[in-house]
């Protein structure tokens, strides 16, 4: 064969590959785009399995083509949590309590919280001016860790220090998505819960989502009896953050 048929034989497929490859690519944004707009529309989500791979890829150019269509930007990122929380919940879920770690970020104490910074975060002292103090005794009577961030630098120390085999974490939308990201690349296991409300100070959790999350027992689903009083329970902690110091004594007593 001669020289010039072999280069453009060469030539040939290198384009057919590139080519090939460019249409592969557009489907997977397409499909990318279609997913989330399914999410923004229904909150369902469709093919779980290979959305993720696709968005984990794809985000900025997905991200870029919604705000183009005027789909406000965190759809993605929600859609990333959502779909990391589906992908982990059962091994979480198997995870002994003793082998988890719960992080809860700093904006959402109280404004006037007493807590001193230590090496290890922010020390609750469970003054009752918000929920934290009652959320940290039960996590620890369960055998778990609770720690209060003031940034991922201590998330990633506490994880070397104290090798847990699950992880759950609150923060908004873009601190759950990397962290999340970051932990599950090293293998552990993770839950994610928004802030409803974020900024710097004064925060809110849905309290219902991270109760569960906290109490669900390992190995074995909820029993409905166990399900509606921890319910009952999320609500009563999530009022320490607005209630009068008459309910909050009476919620506080309940933990002596
Ligand atoms: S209960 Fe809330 S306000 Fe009180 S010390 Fe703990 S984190 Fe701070």
């Amino acid at each position: 064969m001669e020289l010039q048929t072999i280069v453009f034989m060469v030539g040939l497929g290198f384009g057919a590959v590139l080519l090939l490859s460019l249409i592969f690519g557009v489907l997977l944004l397409l499909l990318g785009v279609v997913v989330s707009l399914v999410f923004f529309k229904t909150r369902k989500i469709i093919i779980p399995n290979i959305t993720l791979p696709i968005l984990n890829l794809l985000e900025s150019p997905i991200r870029f083509l919604l705000w183009k269509v005027g789909v406000e930007e965190d759809i993605v990122s929600n859609l990333i949590i959502d779909l990391r929380n589906i992908r982990y919940k059962d091994q979480y879920i198997k995870t002994p309590y003793t082998e988890r770690m719960v992080f809860l970020p700093q904006c959402l104490r109280h404004p006037k919280c007493p807590a001193p910074l230590t090496e290890e975060g922010i020390k609750c002292l469970n003054c009752g001016r918000c929920g934290i103090g009652i959320l940290k005794e039960e996590t620890e009577q369960l055998g778990g860790r609770f720690f209060i961030a003031p940034g991922s630098s201590l998330i990633k120390r506490m994880i070397k220090k104290y090798h847990p085999k699950a992880v759950l974490g609150i923060g908004c939308s873009m601190e759950v998505k990397e962290g999340t990201a970051v932990i599950s690349s090293i293998g552990l296991p993770v839950q994610g819960v928004k802030l409803l409300r974020d900024g710097c100070v004064d925060t809110r959790v849905d309290m219902i989502k991270l109760y569960e999350l906290i109490k669900t027992p390992p190995k074995q689903r909820y029993n409905i009896h166990d399900h509606l009083s921890d319910l009952k329970r999320a609500m009563e902690i999530a009022s320490l953050w607005s209630d009068t110091s008459d309910t909050r004594s009476k919620i506080l007593k309940h933990n002596k």
